[in-house]
C-alpha cells in the first residue's frame, strides 16, 4: 500500500461549528502534499489532527496502515515546523536540535553524529553554540527544520513555516526545502495559504474551502478561477 496518511470520514467541530466537514483524503508515501487555502478553511485542523494535538469529532485516521488511537504519539514518528519557529530561547542551536533525541533517550554519541547531520544539511554548521535571539528569521527556520529531521521521521508537517519571512528569504527557503525533500523522500504536507508557492513545491495540492476540499490534484490538474 502506497498510502502513509489515509482520513477516514474525519471530521471536526467545535462547539457545533463544523471547521472540518466529513473527509477522505490519501498522501502517498514520499510525496509532497500542500494544504492550501484561505484562513478559516481547516488546513490547521487537518495538520493538527495528523499530528494528533486535536481529536477528530469523527472517523478514523491512519499513519503507515496502523489507526492512530492505538498509537502512542511518541511512536508516530512525526516532525513538526512551525511558523513561529518554537524554538526553546534559553538553549543554543546544538541544544535545541539535540532535543527530540534526548526525550527519545539517544546517547550523546547518536546525538553528536545526528545533530551535525541535520546542521550540515541546513547550512548552519559553526552555529551551535548561538542562541536564537542571536539569528535572524531564516537562520531560525532552520534550526526549526533541522530539529524536525534530526530524528529521521516518517511524516514531516509544515505549518505555514515561511510565513513569518520576506519574500527574498522565502523564495530562498522554498528552494532548500524542495531539496531537503528530495534528498530525504520523507512524506510531507505542508500548510499555506500562498498560491504560487504550493504550485512550486507540491507533487500535489489539497486545496481548501470552508472546511472541504474543493480540488485535489497535481499542480497542472488545479483549476483556479481567472
Ligand atoms: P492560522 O490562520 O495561521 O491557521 P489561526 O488563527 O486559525 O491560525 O489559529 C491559531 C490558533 O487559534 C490555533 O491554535 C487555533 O486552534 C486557535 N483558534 C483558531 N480559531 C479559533 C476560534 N474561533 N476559537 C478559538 N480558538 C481558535
Ligand atoms: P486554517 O488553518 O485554514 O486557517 P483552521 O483549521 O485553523 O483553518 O480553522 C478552521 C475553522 O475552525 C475556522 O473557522 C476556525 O475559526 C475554527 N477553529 C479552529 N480552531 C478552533 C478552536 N480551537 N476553537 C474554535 N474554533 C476553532
Amino acid at each position: 500500500d502506497d498510502a502513509m496518511i489515509v482520513f477516514d470520514g474525519v471530521s471536526k467541530s467545535y462547539n457545533g461549528a463544523v471547521a472540518l466537514h466529513e473527509t477522505a483524503l490519501a498522501v502517498r508515501r514520499g510525496e509532497f502534499l500542500s494544504l492550501l487555502g484561505p484562513s478559516g478553511s481547516g488546513k490547521s485542523t487537518i495538520l493538527n489532527i495528523i499530528a494528533g494535538a486535536i481529536a477528530p469529532s469523527s472517523g478514523r485516521i491512519f499513519l503507515n496502515g496502523a489507526d492512530v488511537s492505538t498509537v502512542p504519539p511518541r511512536e508516530r514518528q512525526l516532525g513538526m515546523v512551525f511558523q513561529n519557529y518554537a524554538l526553546l530561547p534559553h538553549l543554543n542551536v546544538y541544544d535545541n536540535i539535540a532535543f527530540p533525541l534526548r526525550i527519545r533517550g539517544a546517547s550523546n554519541a547518536e546525538i553528536k553524529q545526528k545533530v551535525g547531520d541535520a546542521l550540515e544539511r541546513v547550512s548552519l554548521v559553526g552555529y551551535e553554540k548561538r542562541k536564537p535571539r542571536e539569528m535572524s528569521g531564516g537562520q531560525q527556520q532552520r534550526v526549526g527544520i533541522a530539529r524536525c529531521i534530526v530524528y529521521s521521521p516518517s511524516v514531516i508537517l509544515m505549518d505555514e513555516p515561511l510565513g513569518a519571512l520576506d519574500k527574498k528569504l522565502r523564495d530562498q527557503l522554498q528552494g532548500e526545502i524542495k531539496k531537503l525533500h528530495r534528498d530525504l523522500g520523507t512524506t510531507l504536507v505542508y500548510v499555506t495559504h500562498d498560491q504560487e508557492e504550493a504550485l512550486n513545491l507540491s507533487d500535489r495540492v489539497c486545496l481548501m474551502n470552508g472546511g472541504r476540499i474543493a480540488q485535489l490534484g497535481t499542480p497542472d490538474e488545479l483549476y483556479f478561477e481567472p
